[in-house]
């Protein structure tokens, strides 16, 4: 069931197209989100499904209503932004506890139900030692959990963030991660979550809306995503490290590439042959349909290793958990899975095999 609709949204501010004419269908109580680089217009998006924007043209839907012209406390929504404000003068407890409290006659809830939910998102967030604290007297990365916390005491129709996590350091943001993930299935709450971050979209996301250029490029779950990208953009967003691509051109039955060649799969224009790190198979020694590469480092990468390859004048990654004995200029063989493998076309980037 169709919970949240984007129809042909465009926003401009001035001469630039932040939003362009995006079509999107959120289901009920799904985890969507919007992944892309800086400016790809994930932001702008998100604020037009909160009602902070206005689109310069399009519909957006929520709960089949809609709510275009409607003011942002009109649509029953939670946003949690990156930049957090908190009431300093007033306790932890009061703080999460407020958006219950002023709804405490609409919402019929008793202060023991105001206390368990407060206690509960707490919990979760490990900031329910702090309850009695002065939100002034906390660390900023305990207040972006208050700020955290305060939006997701509530239950609206839809919970909107924006890089919710980012200014929470690299454990507790782990920590977090999981325990949003598991209240946002608890509560079944439709979710939508802006993030820079591929880890969070990929752990987090029932689906994730790739953008670009105020586009969204690809929209899937996050295993398709990874396996089945539609465009180079995503190929190469995605992935750690991304997938390698490297530019190929076709001679007849063979496809010429820096360093080596392959049997054309029937194209005639020049593409892009993809291949992720982590399906490329290497060998010191020569083995029997394998390509010459020179070592150009090894990074070492706790369980993993990373192998800089440098293939004719393009330098390519290996990711292989084998130990790897091997140093700069020496020479390696590699082995491709042409069954995992993509081609893109060159002049538009979109997959053609
Ligand atoms: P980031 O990850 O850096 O926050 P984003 O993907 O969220 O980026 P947006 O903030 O949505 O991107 O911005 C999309 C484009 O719109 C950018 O080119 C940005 O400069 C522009 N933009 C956003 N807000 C405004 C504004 N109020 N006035 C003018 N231009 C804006």
């Amino acid at each position: 069931m169709t919970f949240v609709v984007l129809d042909r949204v465009t926003k401009r501010f001035g001469n630039v197209v932040a939003v362009d004419n995006v079509s999107l269908e959120v289901k009920k109580g799904e985890f969507v989100v919007f992944l892309g680089p800086s400016g790809c217009g994930k932001t702008t998006t998100l604020r037009i499904i909160a009602g902070l924007e206005r689109p310069t043209s399009g519909r957006v839907y929520i709960d089949g209503v809609d709510v275009t012209d409607l003011e942002p406390g009109e649509r029953d929504v939670a946003m949690v932004f990156q930049d957090y404000a908190i009431y300093p003068h007033m306790t932890v407890f009061q703080n999460i506890a407020f958006p219950l409290e002023v709804n405490k006659k609409k919402l019929r809830l008793t202060p023991r139900d105001i206390r368990e939910r407060v206690e509960r998102v707490a919990k979760m967030l490990q900031i329910d030692h702090l309850l009695n604290r002065k939100a002034s007297q906390l660390s900023g990365g305990q207040q972006q959990r208050v700020a955290l916390a305060r939006a997701l005491v509530r239950e609206p129709k839809v919970w909107l963030m924006d890089e919710p996590l980012s200014n929470l350091d690299a454990l507790i943001r782990l920590q977090v991660r999981a325990e949003l993930k598991r209240l946002q299935r608890d509560l079944g709450i439709t979710t939508i979550y802006v993030t820079h971050d591929q880890v969070e979209a990929l752990t987090l996301a029932d689906r994730i809306a790739v953008m670009n250029a105020g586009r969204v490029v690809q929209y899937a779950p996050p295993g398709e995503i990874y396996d089945e990208p539609q465009h180079m953009f995503v190929a190469t967003f995605v992935g750690n490290p991304p997938m390698n691509v490297l530019k190929c051109t076709p001679a007849g039955e063979v496809l010429k590439c820096p360093g080596f060649e392959l049997r054309n799969p029937g194209v005639s224009q020049p593409v892009y042959f993809g291949i992720r790190p982590e399906y490329i198979e290497w060998s010191p020694k020569h083995v029997e349909g394998a390509v010459k590469g020179v070592v150009y480092v090894v990074e070492p990468i706790g369980s993993e290793y990373i192998i800089n390859v440098t293939l004719g004048n393009t330098l390519i990654k290996v990711k292989t958990f084998r130990e790897v004995a091997l140093r700069p200029g020496d020479e390696i063989y590699l082995r491709f899975n042409l069954r995992k493998a993509k081609i893109f076309d060159e002049a538009t980037g979109k997959l053609l095999l």
